[in-house]
């Protein structure tokens, strides 16, 4: 039987849960968003918004708002352990001529943008609201909250990231992610006045820093490196390591080091590789953003295909409120483009720790553009 949708959950207030909630509530649906933590967790981090993350973004009425609280910029450089430019990146302007080709935010920031649009558009957000299941009871889902507290509703958005326990409990056959061979540790330093768009200098095998400005005066540092560099380095020596090792690349990265100090927050990002097959829908939920697709972040790929979720949703809700073909429909149109974007972002990563006689991560990145460039 039709169970028709005017009731949403969101497990999860992620940039994906976000984005999903406002493209429901902008279509008059009743919308709540549920996250086990009190707070957004902050972090010294960084959205690096590629053309194609600025077209969903904008298809989410927030372009406007990101490139004001962003710093925007056109095309990338790479550079060698001299500094010497290897090669310029260009970045299309794929949101139209009115806006930028691309933006670096601060990830708070970009959270918060999300959070003030979803709540604007009427979506009720619940902090503290750990989900321990979905129970499907008189045809409908319904969400077990850690208070005791049972929600129904006409479908689940499981947007709980990669490692949350609900991805294991709702889908049991699936594998769990992988962790990636490579560590990302983050910091934020002060923009070098130069640095007018995104610097990504290569060192030793396996060894990279991506430096992308976020802020009239701040930038985003991230060191790549093989987990085997990264795992035996204690947290309260993260901001001395990285340090050390900003000291070994080109001398636009070297200056840099000088700002980390003893008490520099530094963070180290997991990195997840899984892809759930089809079905993404048990039981009237359906997952989505990492938890779907956990993709490595080599080509900036992770967060806009959360967003791309949310902006096919949206479409996909102007054409039917019948949940069952919602959720199928989403899945034929997603998997598809995911299944690619996954396996060319893998060999990315794959060839980026381990380089191959057949190594070509630029025509790897071409291959990518292509793909994005196009609708989801
Ligand atoms: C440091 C850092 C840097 C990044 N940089 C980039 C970048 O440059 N480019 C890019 O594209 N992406 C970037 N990302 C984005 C990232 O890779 C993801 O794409 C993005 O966070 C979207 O993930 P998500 O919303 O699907 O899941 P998550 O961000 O993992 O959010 C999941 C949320 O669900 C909540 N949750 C989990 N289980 C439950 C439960 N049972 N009940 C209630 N709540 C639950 C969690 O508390 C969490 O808030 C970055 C992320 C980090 C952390």
């Amino acid at each position: 039987m039709m169970r028709r949708i005017e009731r949403v959950c969101v497990v999860g207030a992620g940039l994906t849960g976000l984005a999903c909630a406002l493209a429901a509530a902008r279509h008059g649906l009743q919308v709540t968003v549920l996250d086990a933590m009190g707070a957004p967790r902050s972090m010294p981090a960084h959205v690096n918004v590629m053309p194609n993350m600025l077209r969903e973004l904008l298809a989410l009425g927030v372009a406007g708002e990101c490139a004001r609280l962003g710093f925007v910029y056109h095309g990338i450089d790479v550079v060698d352990r001299v500094g010497r430019v290897l090669v310029k990146l260009s970045t299309e302007r794929l949101a139209g001529p009115l806006y930028p080709a691309a933006l670096g935010i601060e990830l708070d920031v970009l959270l918060q943008v999300l959070t003030q649009a979803a709540q604007r558009a009427g979506v009720t957000l619940l902090r503290n609201a750990s989900v321990q299941d979905v129970r499907r009871r008189r045809g409908q889902p319904w969400l077990q909250v850690a208070s005791g507290d049972e929600m129904p509703c006409d479908l689940v958005l499981l947007a709980g990231g990669a490692q949350t326990p609900l991805r294991t409990a709702l889908f049991p056959l699936a594998q769990p992610p992988r962790t990636d061979s490579q560590a990302w540790w983050y910091t934020t330093v002060q923009r070098p006045v130069r640095l007018d768009r995104p610097c990504m200098a290569m060192g030793r095998k396996g060894h990279k820093v991506h430096v992308v400005p976020v802020r009239a005066d701040r930038a985003s540092v991230v060191l790549v490196e093989p987990i085997q560099d990264a795992v035996s380095v204690p947290m309260d020596e993260a901001s001395a390591h990285l340090r050390r090792s900003l000291a070994a690349f080109a001398p636009q990265v070297r200056e840099l080091a000088l700002q980390v100090h003893e008490g520099t927050e530094v963070i180290r990002r997991p990195i997840f590789n899984g892809l759930l097959d089809d079905p993404w829908s048990p039981e009237g939920v359906l997952a989505v953003g990492t938890c779907a697709h956990a993709i490595p972040p080599h080509f900036g790929q992770s967060a806009a295909l959360g967003f791309e979720d949310a902006v096919v949703l949206g479409e996909l809700l102007a054409q039917t409120r019948d949940a069952e073909a919602l959720v199928k429909a989403f899945t034929a149109r997603r998997l598809p483009r995911v299944r690619r974007i996954h396996e060319i972002t893998s060999m990315a990563a794959r060839w980026d720790a381990e380089p191959e006689p057949s190594t070509d991560l630029q025509a790897l990145s071409v291959a990518l553009g292509e793909v994005v460039a196009r609708q989801a």
